[in-house]
């Protein structure tokens, strides 16, 4: 047999895919790769036997249609031969006269219908010749091509042990070609993917499936069509072949099924657990007849109509109907004339194993998807591989990705979760912030104004208190007032200058200041009522740091005057100063009536004020924020304004750079 295993059987529909791995459990070959999401079957490792056609619930699998080609094959001048699976009885099923369906079959433009139940007759009885020598050695039907390619491609040590027997499709495909000659072409229809690979000896192999598209196409039904018989030579009991142990009723062999050590598996798992078994246990000499999907009747040919047992049963009611009007004379006489025909059949080893990794490899991967210990393999097959050992293997195979651990995706998406509220959270404070600068950058503008416009007056009281201050003697009693209106507009100009400095953004004046004289001179500056006091206390070791003093002043005298005025019935003000080699800070704490939650996020906000009109101004806090942002500071502030939940009070923190100074 010549396997033309160039042809790809089955396709992934890539829009339909939907990145179950189902096809990848379901493959008995791993031979579908998933690369980037997206499952593709590796031709060279696929044998064809559609089980992942029949898994994939979203048709994303597809396989090898040939009927365009039938169709042209058909449309030339040549005597073209349907040879038709036996098990055609379980797809056809409303069908109630198997004449009918030879006829619709024959519609189609074929000239010879037969059937390939007579090539597994012969094929039985080959079987039955050789069975003391099969079970003898021990030996592996081969009337299933998927089984036949995977021991080529994943036993090529058993290929010895392949029954060296053609398929039922073959051996009728010669029979037809003895019978009718040589240029008869065959078309062999079933219920198989795998066939349509087999041999080159068959000219297209089409499914059932596509042969009910035919149907359709060419209107085609069992009520417009003359029912004929099939073509001569005439299937027996062969016709059962495609049911389970079918092979080995039709040779007559199974009622001493155990006597003769035949073991019969189908399906993905059990067929391969049978041949490992058979590999290992040698000497016991076993004949393992074999199907690579769950049995011909089930096909990934057939469309899916009817349940098992009954496609099963039609099959059966078939056979006994057929074997009752059979003309067993005339059969017998083709069996001894056909069996002259050589059916043997040599297998090829194509070996397509991957070398397994090393040990360290395969820990290496497994620790890339978080699985460290054996207690971390949690074998739950999400991937498609039976264990996280496989599932790591086909990694470094290039057959797998990490992404389809299902138990590590969700640890990533959990952490991928827990950075992105990170980076929520410093997206908000950032936005807080912004909207501060924003309002900073509108009061800078206003201030900006207003200490313009202020500039000039000032001016003017300046120089006439200095004319007037000149002019009156040392002893005139007005000259003191006049110092002090001197003192104070020459301060308000400098307040003014500060603002318009502010308001340009420029740079603060950065001196060596030493911080714990500097809180106490503000202290000292500050009017307070006697039911007030103010504490401070210094916490740090080096006392020094750079700031610009007349602005730092306005943060320490707003914020003091602020507790103050929350404080309308006494109490204490706590000013602490804290540091380390880098930082110091400034924390003002009074037992005031605190800010109210909704107030909170107001309070930076230019003109915002509780106090009565006349009273505040709310340009305070906007300043101090201004100014300790140009110190490359922070500021923090906590409040409680809830009697319920404790003692009422603010803190405001001031933590600005040392700069140069210090240390
Ligand atoms: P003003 O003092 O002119 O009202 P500020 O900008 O200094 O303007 O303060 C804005 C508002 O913030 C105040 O009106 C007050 O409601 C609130 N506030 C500021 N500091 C305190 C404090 N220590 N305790 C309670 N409320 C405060
Ligand atoms: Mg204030």
């Amino acid at each position: 047999m010549s396997h033309s295993r160039r042809k790809q059987l089955v396709f992934t529909v890539k829009d339909r895919c939907r990145v179950c791995y189902t096809c990848v459990r379901e493959c008995p070959v791993k031979a579908i790769r998933i690369v980037n999401g997206q499952a593709e079957v590796i031709n060279e490792r696929c044998i064809g036997c559609g089980n992942c056609t029949i898994v994939c619930s979203q048709g994303a699998k597809i396989f090898l249609q040939t009927d365009d080609d039938l169709k042209t094959l058909l449309k030339q001048e040549q005597k073209v031969a349907a040879i038709i699976a036996p098990s055609f009885p379980a797809e056809f099923t409303e069908m109630d006269d198997y004449k009918k369906f030879v006829g619709m079959v024959r519609r189609l433009g074929f000239s010879l219908v037969c059937e390939v139940a007579f090539g597994a007759d012969l094929v039985a009885a080959k079987y039955k010749e050789l069975h003391h020598e099969l079970a003898d050695y021990g030996s592996i039907s081969s009337d299933c091509p998927a089984i036949v390619f995977y021991i080529e491609h994943y036993h090529p040590q058993l290929v010895g042990d392949l029954a060296k027997v053609v398929s039922p499709m073959v051996a009728m495909t010669r029979i037809v070609k003895e019978k009718y000659g040589n240029d008869t072409k065959v078309v062999f229809i079933g219920p198989c993917i795998a066939k349509k690979a087999e041999s080159d000896e068959v000219d297209e192999a089409i499914t059932f499936k596509e042969l009910r598209t035919l149907f359709e196409e060419n209107n085609i039904t069992p009520e417009n069509v003359n029912p004929t018989d099939f073509d001569p030579p005439h299937g027996g009991k062969g016709a059962i072949f495609p049911v389970s142990r079918g092979l080995l009723q039709t040779a007559g062999i199974s009622e001493d099924i155990l006597n003769e050590n035949v073991i019969v598996a189908s399906g993905r798992v059990n067929f391969r657990e049978a041949i490992r078994e058979f590999e290992n246990e040698k000497e016991n000499k076993h004949h393992l007849e074999l199907l690579c999907c769950r049995g011909c009747i089930v096909g990934p040919g057939m469309s899916k109509r009817g349940s098992r047992y009954s496609r099963r049963a039609n099959v059966s009611n078939y056979v006994r109907k057929r074997l009752q009007d059979i003309d067993m004379d005339e059969w017998k006489r083709n069996v001894e004339k056909f069996s002259k025909l050589d059916f043997s059949q040599q297998h090829e080893t194509r070996d397509r194993r991957m070398s397994v990794p090393g040990e360290e490899e395969i820990s290496k991967v497994l620790k890339s998807i978080g699985k460290f210990e054996i207690k971390d393999h949690l074998n739950c097959g999400s991937c498609g591989y039976d264990t996280c050992r496989e599932h790591a293997i086909a990694i470094i195979q290039g057959l797998a990705e990490d992404e389809m651990c299902l138990p590590y995706s969700i640890e990533k998406l959990h952490k991928s979760i827990s950075d992105l509220n990170i980076s929520n959270e410093s997206l908000a404070s950032t936005r807080q912030a912004l909207k501060q600068s924003e309002k900073l950058a509108s009061m800078g503008q206003l201030s900006a104004g207003i200490a313009h416009e202020l500039n000039n007056p000032l001016g003017v009281i300046t120089m006439y208190s200095n004319i007037l201050k000149d002019e009156a003697s040392e002893d005139d009693p007005v000259r003191e007032d006049l110092e002090l209106i001197v003192e104070q507009a020459a301060r308000c100009k400098k307040i003014v200058g500060g603002l318009l400095n502010f308001a340009r953004k420029n740079q603060v004046n950065l001196v060596p200041t030493n911080i714990i004289d500097f809180v106490k001179q503000s202290i000292a500056s500050i009017i307070k009522p006697e039911n007030i006091t103010i504490y401070s206390e210094s916490k740090i070791v080096d006392p020094m740091a750079n700031i610009d003093n007349d602005q730092m002043m306005q943060v320490l005298t707003n914020l003091e005057k602020n507790a103050v005025e929350a404080m309308p019935d006494g109490g204490q003000i706590q000013i602490t100063i804290t540091g380390d080699k880098e930082n110091v800070s400034i924390t003002v704490t009074d037992e005031g009536t605190g800010i109210s939650k909704e107030n909170m996020e107001h309070i930076f906000t230019p003109f915002f004020t509780t106090k009565g009109t006349g009273k505040g101004t709310g340009l305070g806090l906007p300043l101090v924020y201004g100014i300790v942002k140009m110190h490359q500071g922070q500021i923090e502030v906590k409040s409680n304004a809830d009697n319920q939940a404790g003692k009422t009070g603010t803190t405001f923190k001031v933590t600005f750079p040392r700069g140069s100074a210090g240390y």
